[in-house]
């Protein structure tokens, strides 16, 4: 790919830049390249496209700060359609004898556009709401209105979590409890009884089936949820003892979050329908078979079993769930249970892109002449400038480690004294040059070598963005997951720089140096050198699920800016800003962090009127910084950069 960019083939054009990013194979229908070299979004995976260049300057109109979420609420619609119709799809095909009620696991990304957003789409579908915790339980309550749509509460429960949902029955909604540990158990039919509801159960089971990948934990033998085979028998017995062996209605499983390998998912479904069968035959009017989440997302489009990827697609997810239930149960002679799924992030994923605006960059080997060496400098000097006048490829990568030598000689003669500033710079810059030139004699080898790779990489340009990975890209810094990143602009130009990106957060590990690619995993990025004055915006895509909710306030760099874009019915071309939330202030987050803002004023204020006394201070001058100061309060925590 490398290749690809430096050659001197000069027919560039958006089909370049379409296969460099892999665009249409992460894309999944839904982003391409358009004719005036921008990112366009197809929500419906049609002919409507939006241009995401029109959308930044839409939201530079309305004076938005960047970074900024775009959230294409038709493209949600899309997804929460397309898994519906799949299962439908999967059942009519298999001949199945009962529907697919799916519910979306509401963690994934609990902002209530988004989640009002699923809920109407799938309204026709009855597609309901998953919830793991109360608070999520309260919300969950509000916003449900159909009542042939589930509520499935999973996840530790205590007196109050039990009562709100019992709420949720007694106002006729199918809200099942899923019991994640025996002792939960005792405490629903307590509480069911205390109330007077008649509670509706399910039991997580615990399967020897591991997920893989970065989420495997949540499956297995030692998964911290879920009943063992014991615990199953001795929940039945406890429900018939208690009169209540009709209140169990679904069997529950959750292999983990993201899985790669489809195989995974066969072996969890069958497994779980087993004891679905089992438990049904223990005399239970079971329903529901829930099979959790863990529908992947090909992040990096190579359709394979590595972490950030799958190697099946939703219909075939879809078919292998339908297709073996419905065997296990069918040779277990069970009725076909309606089939629950809790897929968050299949459904959210790719809804959302991240705009950043990359401010500057940094190239270590800039076209900049030596520094003259001083008088007397060291011999060292002349050995670097020897190297570097050897243009022949034929000493290219003893040149490399000779050059690689002298370079640390001279930083340790730096450090004793020993070296001028000025020949260190000399030598430095020497080097870089060698280096550079190193890897494009070394280009077309079939085998390049390991330490000429490393250059390559050390050589690779920083892009300063103005964005917080521990803000926008939690799970990239956290678990190295990969997330498909490109240019928004200029891709009918050939990229010419490789680049890493670093946040402006003071974190050595606020950067982004893993990129996707179909084979492994790249080091950098291909992008377009900025321009003077230009405002150069890279697209995160991809980022609806998890990240909004669990990036943190490193820095204080505080929640992105949104906005949320609608296709125009009326016009084929046409898209509208629907709503926009503005990101927190700077008088917020410090408020988050027990800052009374009113305080800081004034103590500021005191100091100014003291400079004022004391003569260091105009007051006109001293009233405008005070002024900023207050205004200040309520910018966006984010770098703004005036037009230029
Ligand atoms: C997190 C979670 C989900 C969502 O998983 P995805 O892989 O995002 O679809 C579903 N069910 C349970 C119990 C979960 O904890």
């Amino acid at each position: 790919m490398l290749r690809a960019i430096m050659s001197s083939t000069p027919a560039w054009d958006i089909r370049d830049a379409i296969n460099l990013y892999n665009i249409d194979r992460w894309g999944e229908g839904y982003f391409t390249v358009d004719s005036k070299g921008g990112v366009a979004v197809m929500p419906n995976q049609d002919h409507q496209r939006i241009p995401i260049a029109d959308v930044i300057a839409e939201a530079r109109d309305r004076g938005l700060g960047f970074p900024l979420v775009i959230r294409f609420q038709d493209l949600l619609r899309h997804r929460v359609k397309t898994i519906n119709r799949a299962f439908a799809a999967a059942i009519e095909e298999a001949g199945y004898k009962n529907p697919y009620r799916g519910v979306f696991p509401i963690k994934v990304n609990q902002l209530r556009e988004v989640v009002e957003e699923i809920l109407d789409a799938g309204s026709a579908f009855h597609f309901g709401i998953e919830v793991g915790s109360k608070p999520e339980l309260i919300a969950a309550l509000g916003i449900h209105r159909d009542p042939d749509s589930l509520i499935i509460c999973n996840g530790y429960k205590d007196s109050s979590f039990i009562q709100n949902a019992l709420l949720g029955r007694k106002l006729g909604k199918m809200v099942i409890m899923v019991v994640e540990k025996i002792e939960e158990l005792d405490h629903i039919l307590r509480v069911s009884a205390e109330v007077g509801v008649e509670p509706w159960i399910g039991l997580r089971v615990r399967l020897r089936t591991k997920g893989a990948g970065k989420w495997a934990t949540s499956g297995g033998e030692n998964a911290k949820f879920g009943l063992s085979t014991a615990d199953l028998v001795e929940a039945s017995r406890r429900l018939h003892e208690a009169g209540l062996a009709d209140s169990l209605k679904l069997v529950h499983f959750h292999v983990g979050s993201q899985v790669p390998d489809i195989s995974t998912i066969k072996r969890a479904v069958r497994e779980a329908a087993r004891f679905y069968s089992k438990i049904s035959k223990m005399g239970h009017q079971l329903g529901y078979l829930d099979v959790g989440g863990g529908l992947g997302v090909d992040y990096d489009g190579s359709r394979s079993t590595f972490d950030s990827s799958t190697n099946y697609s939703l219909q075939e997810y879809a078919r292998d769930v339908v297709y073996n239930v419905m065997e296990v149960c069918d040779s277990e002679k069970v009725a076909h249970p309606t089939i629950v799924s809790e897929s968050g992030r299949a459904i959210v994923a790719h809804h959302s892109v991240l705009v950043v605006e990359a401010f500057g960059s940094i190239e270590k080997a800039e076209t900049r002449a030596p520094v003259p060496a001083t008088v007397g400098a060291p011999k060292l000097v002349q050995d670097m400038e020897e190297i570097c006048g050897e243009h022949s490829p034929l000493h290219r990568l003893e040149n490399l480690h000779d050059a690689q030598q002298i370079k640390e000689q001279a930083a340790t003669m730096f450090d004793l004294g020993l070296l001028e500033i000025q020949d260190r710079a000399r030598i430095e810059t020497m080097f870089w040059e060698i280096a550079s030139r190193t890897v494009e004699l070394c280009r077309g080898m079939r085998h390049v070598p390991e330490e000429v790779k490393e250059v390559e990489t050390a050589l690779a340009d920083q892009y300063l963005c103005n964005f917080s990975v521990f803000q926008s890209l939690l799970d990239h810094w956290a678990l190295g997951q990969l997330f498909p990143i490109m240019p928004l602009q200029r891709l009918n130009e050939q990229p010419e720089r490789n680049a890493t990106l670093v946040d402006i957060t003071c974190d050595s590990d606020g950067k982004v140096s893993k990129f996707i690619d179909i084979l492994d995993v790249k080091d950098t990025l291909p992008l377009h050198r900025i321009a003077p004055g230009e405002r150069y915006h890279l697209g995160f895509f991809l980022m609806g699920a998890y990240q909004d909710i669990m990036g943190d306030l490193h820095n204080l760099f505080g929640r992105v800016t949104e906005v949320h874009v609608f296709l125009d019915e009326d016009e084929d071309e046409g898209w509208y800003v629907e709503e926009v939330l503005e990101g927190t202030s700077i008088g917020e987050v410090l408020a988050m962090t027990q800052w009374d803002t009113k305080e800081l004023v004034r103590q500021v204020k005191s100091l100014v009127d003291a400079a004022i006394k004391g003569d260091r201070l105009k007051p006109n001058q001293a009233m405008r910084l005070l002024s900023n100061y207050e205004k200040g309060l309520k910018d966006y925590t984010y770098l703004s950069f005036p037009e230029k």
